[in-house]
């Protein structure tokens, strides 16, 4: 029999949000809800819906292969992208982004461009799961801060790089916690930083961000550094089943993830989709404040019962708790609400519509454990 690598065979598997439709086969309900995957409650943008429409027909151009370039939605990621500060605000340029099928293959392929067997990737934990995975893929080492009071503990993870460090993941905000590290922590990790290690800025929900001390990283593009910055229609855009999301760095780093990403890594209807999601800025207002609507509405009810909880800048929140994960996971499937686990004693709920998160409440109440 073939034996996988070994350190393939190491990787601890990403288990995804249970979908739910796998729910309601299995516990034969119906009318469940799933708070698990940060998924935008409100759907997409009907103008991207318009735009994956106009593709599904005879002319629509689905028997040629997409635009390996990206043309247009770099184009358009470009006019909106402005590096900030000092007044002067300039353009990032086309060959200084890179589209991904999903910001978790560019993650993928950014350590497959700088890691090796033996390399070291230092990162927070908890954060992101498939970092990890990503790393180990490579035969690189996951070297795993934790966090303090739920971030990134920025000095700790400088103290971390070693002569073998090649990348440093800072989820901001983190998930699962949904903290931030603000403007000046960041700007002190990055004078500390050594030459030759990318910084891998993960922005997934940058959208949903209100603190007015989060940083502008695009800063640090413009300063020269080794740095990758992260961001995805899968989260605010509400796109996450289209598969896109988009990395920016120095044109020299664009240029040899752009070798090895594969052709054709975005889909026709990815790439047209999230042009228009990006030109949806009502859409975008909306799924903003109903994340706001939502976070205060939780936040009272949780309060209220006395459940402990981590306040977020992102669109799900974290809750630490004295009992098992599990048990509460498990108590919440059988009323038809899906959440996540996180580790052995935490859970991790997406913020929902108003309707789901009164129902995420009233199952909770439910539960006697608690
Ligand atoms: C959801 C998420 C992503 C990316 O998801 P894609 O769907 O692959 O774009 C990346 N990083 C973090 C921290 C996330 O939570």
């Amino acid at each position: 029999m073939i034996k996988p690598l070994q350190y393939v065979s190491r990787i601890k598997p990403y288990v995804p949000g249970k979908p739910v439709k796998e729910l309601e086969r299995e516990l034969g309900i119906r009318d469940s809800i799933k708070l698990a995957s940060n998924e935008n409650p409100l759907g997409p943008s009907p103008k991207a819906l318009e735009a994956v429409k106009e593709l599904l027909s005879a002319d629509g151009g689905l028997n040629r292969y997409p635009d390996d370039s990206g043309y247009y939605l770099k184009n358009a990621l470009s006019e909106r992208l402005l590096f900030g500060g000092n007044g002067s605000r300039a353009k990032i340029s086309s060959d200084e982004i890179i589209l991904g099928n999903g910001s978790n293959s560019l993650i993928d392929v950014a350590v497959r461009t700088f890691m090796g067997p033996g390399d070291e990737a230092v990162m927070g934990f908890p954060s992101f799961v498939f970092y990890p995975i990503a790393v180990g893929s490579v035969g690189g080492v996951s070297i795993e801060v934790p966090l303090v009071d739920y971030r990134h503990d920025l000095t700790a993870m400088s103290d971390a790089i070693t002569e073998k460090t090649k990348i440093v993941f800072i989820a901001n905000p983190n998930n699962p916690t949904g903290t931030i590290n603000k403007r000046d922590e960041i700007e002190r990790f990055m004078e500390r930083v050594p030459e030759g290690v990318l910084v891998v800025m993960d922005e997934a929900y940058y959208e949903y961000v209100r603190d007015s001390e989060y940083p502008d990283t695009l800063k640090y593009l413009r300063e020269g550094r080794d740095i990758l910055i992260l961001r995805t229609f899968s989260k605010a855009y509400g796109l996450a089943g289209l598969r896109i999301g988009y990395g920016i760095a120095p044109k020299t780093v664009i240029s040899e993830m752009d070798k090895i990403r594969g052709p054709f890594n975005t889909n026709s209807a990815a790439q047209v989709a999230a042009l228009r999601a990006l030109k949806d800025d009502e859409h975008l207002r909306r799924t903003i404040d109903i994340n706001e609507r939502g976070k205060d509405f939780l936040y009272k009810d949780l309060g209220a019962m006395g459940i402990r909880y981590v306040p977020t800048e992102a669109n799900f929140i974290y809750m630490p708790l004295n009992i098992e994960s599990k048990n509460i996971y498990n108590a919440l499937l059988k009323t038809g609400v899906i959440i996540r686990t996180v580790g052995p004693k935490a859970i991790r709920v997406t913020v929902g519509l108003l309707e789901e998160n009164r129902r995420f409440i009233e199952s909770l109440k439910k539960i006697k454990e608690l």
